[in-house]
């Protein structure tokens, strides 16, 4: 054993950093082990072509106010490129629409699809709030006592609180999808599609699988110094927060050590002791804290024959199939989309035409293909942002879907048939996209997972869905970031309130072990 360092943190992805930093700041002796070159997991901003840089997570929309503040993130070095980003819905015509949290605007919406979206912001809003209360708070146990009782009476209270009205429309509407709920509401088709991708981006579901009114309200749930669901561009890329947030865990004392992965979890008897590093490197801690998503941490460096076989069998059955593909272009100028000006391109960018086009997009993943027609949310952060790529060049960065983890044909074969796919969808919008392009990279799940450790490559480590939310995330009797074993704990996307760029597993997990010491 080389290190006598009490609290070790197994990965560097957002959440092991932000726990780090709090339990340091707290006087704990902290040492982040993670496995890359680089903190930050998905959200690393990475070098993917000569002078190109792009992060796969590219857009800040949950990231969690209090914790900004809390470790001076600003002082840190955070600093947001673009704020506040405005949705623009492709059509192929050119005849876009543009989404604001106030306004949808473009042609062929009608007034009522007008006010419609105004209703649907005002109600999706405060259902979202009741999400957003819950981002930084321990799930309660569900048992009889006072300490459980009143976290769980404190959210019935908030859900009596939206009103008579606005509480029977949450119950009716919060286990169904968004698909019906988006055709109550409105009739234009692009609108309906743009919307509807907000739902599913990151998810195994469609807009017509349950869930997606959840999925949708907990995307629109974080309060990052805007509107719910405001979306902004990090200078940097989204590595440019991580590394605000590295400097908070390592300015309060925390110690940060990349190129280290653990490779087992050490045990004395009943509880940890430690973690053994790849290269056979002992760290002793009495307290191991796991970044790592949750079937990794307990099958692989753990062991299940550590924990009792239910709850073994409870974390085999985690579902994390991932479906979301990454896609960076580097361009050689920018590319021109029919009706776009150069600002406007700026924005965010979404390939979903209609409900029923996303939906087309999912079919194929349930049976192992990728779509023939993805679905795609698209930014240019190199706009405003000319550390990304170099002059005059520019970086297409997208979240294209569906891309399963595993396909039918395999992906060395799939990868370029995908890559083709995409590209043609893209060139519908952007006739020069395929000219513009002096190099490619597409990150699929399989590549995600290998490259970041997460189990499925999924981007919330365990699917986001009633079944795997609150007390029940990851799975019953872990869902207070405690593992069975003593000393293990858990702090990553896979415990609650799930996966995106918001701090607050970290954050949780630190006050459950500080409470503990
Ligand atoms: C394609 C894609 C696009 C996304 N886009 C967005 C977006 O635009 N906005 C947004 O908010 N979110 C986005 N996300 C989701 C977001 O990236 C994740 O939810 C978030 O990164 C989870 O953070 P985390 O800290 O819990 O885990 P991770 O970021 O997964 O970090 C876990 C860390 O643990 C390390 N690790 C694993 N095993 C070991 C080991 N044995 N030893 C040492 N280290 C180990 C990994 O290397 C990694 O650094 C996206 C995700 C994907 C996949």
């Amino acid at each position: 054993m080389t290190n006598t360092n009490n609290i070790v943190i197994i990965g560097g992805g957002h959440n092991g950093l932000v726990c780090a930093a709090y339990l340091a700041k707290a006087g704990k002796n902290v040492t982040v082990l993670e496995a890359s070159e680089e903190v930050g997991g998905p959200a690393a901003t990475r070098e993917f072509a000569p002078g190109y840089k792009a992060s796969c997570a590219h857009l800040l929309n949950l990231l969690d106010d209090g914790i900004r503040e809390e470790l001076e993130l600003s002082s840190n070095g955070l600093s947001i490129a673009k704020e506040n980003l405005t949705t623009i819905a492709l059509a192929k015509d050119g005849n876009h629409i543009t989404i604001t949290p106030d306004s949808v605007e473009g042609s062929g919406l009608t007034a009522e699809d007008k006010a419609a979206y105004a209703e649907y912001r005002r109600f999706m809003t405060k259902f979202a709030g009741i999400i957003g209360a819950m981002h930084n708070l321990v799930p309660p146990r569900i048992t009889t006592d006072k300490e459980n009782l009143v976290p769980m009476a404190k959210l019935a209270w908030k859900v009596r609180m939206l009103g008579r009205d606005d509480m029977r429309e949450l119950l009716r509407i919060g286990g169904i999808n968004i698909y019906d709920v988006l055709k109550e509401n409105f009739d234009n088709p692009l609108l309906k599609g743009a919307l509807s991708l907000d739902a599913v981006l990151g998810t195994f579901s469609g807009p017509r699988s349950n869930n997606s009114v959840f999925t949708a309200l907990h995307r629109m749930s974080g309060n990052n110094s805007g509107a719910a669901g405001a979306a902004s561009i990090p200078a940097g890329g989204m590595g440019g927060v991580m590394q605000a947030i590295a400097g908070a865990a390592s300015r309060a004392g925390a110690e940060i050590r990349i190129s280290s992965p653990v490779k087992r979890i050490l045990m004395d008897g009943m509880a940890v002791s430690g973690v053994e590093l790849e290269n056979g490197e002992q760290i002793s801690a009495s307290t191991v804290i796991s970044n790592a998503d949750v079937r990794t941490t307990i099958l692989d460096l753990l062991g299940a024959r550590h924990v009792e076989a239910d709850f073994a069998r409870r974390v085999s059955n985690i579902r994390s199939k991932g479906n979301a593909a990454k896609l960076h272009l580097a361009l050689d100028g920018l590319p021109s989309f029919a009706g776009l000006n150069e600002s406007q391109l700026g924005e965010r960018l979404v390939i979903a035409p209609s409900v029923e086009y996303v939906e087309h997009a999912f079919n194929h993943c349930k049976y192992g293909e990728f779509s023939a027609q993805p679905v795609a949310e698209i930014t240019l952060p190199s706009i405003h942002d000319r550390s990304l790529a170099p002059d005059g060049k520019h970086v297409l960065s997208a979240i294209v879907q569906y891309a399963p983890r595993e396909l039918g044909t395999g992906w060395t074969e799939g990868k370029a048939a995908f890559s083709n796919a995409i590209m043609d969808v893209l060139e519908t919008y952007a006739p020069d996209v395929r000219e513009r392009t002096v190099a490619t990279e597409l990150l699929t799940p399989q590549d995600m997972e290998k490259e970041f450790g997460m189990t499925g490559g999924h981007w919330h480590h365990a699917e986001l869905s009633l079944d795997q939310f609150l007390m029940l995330r990851p799975v019953p009797r872990s869902a207070q970031y405690k593992s069975p074993v003593d000393g293990l704990y858990l702090c990553g996307a896979g415990c609650h309130p799930g996966g995106g760029i918001m701090g607050s597993a970290g954050k949780n997990a630190a006050n459950v072990i500080l409470a503990d010491q």
